[in-house]
Parts: C-alpha cells; sequence; structure tokens
C-alpha cells in the first residue's frame, strides 16, 4: 500500500496567511499549485486576527472570514483552516503563527506562502530574521506585482509562478458595494454567504 510522503521523511505543510475578506480563487489557485510543485501534504489556510497593516479600514468579523475561508476549502482533502490567529487575540504577527505551527506539528516543515507583494514587504515584518529558521518562504506570482527574492536571505526563499488571476478581495469588496456581481471570483459558497450575511453593501 502507499502511505504517502510522511513514510519516508517528514511531514509537508505549506501555510497560507492571510485576511481572507473575501477569500478568492488567486488564494486556491496559489496553494494548489504550491502543493502540487512542492509535493505538500497539507495546505493550511491561517485567517489572521485583527490586521494591523489594515487599520486604516474595518475588516470584517473574524468569524466572517473564518467561515468563508472553510466553506472556500471544504471540499478539498488537501486544505483545512487553522483558527489560532483568531483564537490569540490582537493583531497577528507571522512569526508568532509560525512559532504556533512548529509547536503543534512536530517533524513537520513548513513552507510558507506569499504572493509577491506581501514578499516584499516580508522584511519589514516583525522578527524577521527568525521567520527564515521556521519556514521556508514560497513567493508566488500576482498579476500587477514583482516577484523578487531582493533583499531576502539567499536559499530561504522559493519563487514559483502560478497561473495568473487577477483576482484581489479589495475588487470583490469593491464589486460587491456597487452591485457588480463576484461570480467565479470566488466560490459559489461564498457569493452566496456574503450575500447572505450582507458583508461589503456600505463600503
Ligand atoms: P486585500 O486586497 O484585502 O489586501 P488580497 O486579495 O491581497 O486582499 P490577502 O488576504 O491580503 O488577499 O492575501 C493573502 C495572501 O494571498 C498574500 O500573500 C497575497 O499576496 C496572496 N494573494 C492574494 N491574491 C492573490 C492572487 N490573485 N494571486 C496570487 N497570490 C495572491
Ligand atoms: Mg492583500
Amino acid at each position: 500500500a502507499d502511505h504517502g510522503p510522511a513514510r519516508t521523511g517528514r511531514r509537508r505543510l505549506g501555510v497560507m496567511g492571510g485576511t481572507f475578506d473575501p477569500i478568492h480563487h488567486g488564494h486556491l489557485v496559489a496553494a494548489s499549485e504550491v502543493a502540487a510543485r512542492f509535493r505538500l501534504d497539507e495546505v493550511v489556510f491561517v485567517p489572521t486576527g485583527q490586521p494591523w497593516q489594515k487599520s486604516h479600514r474595518a475588516v470584517s468579523p473574524a468569524e466572517d472570514r473564518y467561515l468563508m475561508t472553510v466553506i472556500a476549502t471544504a471540499e478539498n482533502p488537501q486544505f483545512s483552516v487553522s483558527r489560532i490567529d483568531i483564537d490569540r487575540g490582537g493583531p497577528t504577527y507571522t512569526v508568532d503563527t509560525l512559532r504556533d505551527l512548529r509547536a503543534l506539528n512536530p517533524d513537520t516543515d513548513l513552507f510558507f506562502i506569499t504572493g509577491a507583494d506581501a514578499l516584499a514587504q516580508l522584511l519589514t515584518w516583525r522578527d524577521s530574521e527568525e521567520l527564515f529558521s521556521l519556514a521556508h518562504f514560497v513567493g508566488v506570482t500576482r498579476p500587477g506585482h514583482q516577484l523578487t527574492d531582493a533583499g531576502l536571505p539567499a536559499g530561504g526563499v522559493s519563487l514559483v509562478e502560478v497561473p495568473a488571476l487577477a483576482i484581489s478581495s479589495t475588487e470583490c469588496r469593491a464589486r460587491v458595494a456597487k452591485g457588480d456581481p463576484i461570480w467565479y471570483m470566488v466560490p459559489d459558497g461564498v457569493v452566496r454567504y456574503i450575500d447572505k450575511r450582507e458583508l461589503y453593501r456600505g463600503e
């Protein structure tokens, strides 16, 4: 019987952090592509607590962002969702996310997946030196952003081209506010959840 890669080596866990306000197909394609390229056993999506870099706008309640992430990933046996950043409370620092995931997952290598825009800001993140000892970083292409590992430690980051989806949560929110459709930009269940909870209408 084939027991998969966990039999021969350490478990390989992808980590996709994000505000997910809302989660969209750009996030899902990036996670799926990196999972295949890096032979990951699983990708865990980790919605942020109150994000410090987005304090200029009201972020939707954590519970809504968490549930949308669950709805979007439920059908994929390789995808899961973690509440650790939400339950910790306060602003999310990636170093805390990775420390906690390390403690919860012994014998596991972590691969932190991040879009080109977020990767460019990596050195401004708290405890950026420690980050590279906790996880391998995988930077993915994102339309409208330059993918580069300039300034980042050699060997700590891999750059991966993923199928281009020019979708952002910001645009999804703006479209809902205008009454424009977001079908096929986010999973169907997420469209219905946004409608049911009347998210983004007043923005
Ligand atoms: P917002 O517009 O509110 O900032 P977003 O679309 O950038 O939302 P985030 O939750 O901020 O989504 O992003 C989480 C992670 O997913 C980040 O690393 C980001 O770079 C990456 N990402 C988001 N959209 C895409 C996309 N279309 N293609 C590739 N990566 C993406
Ligand atoms: Mg963003």
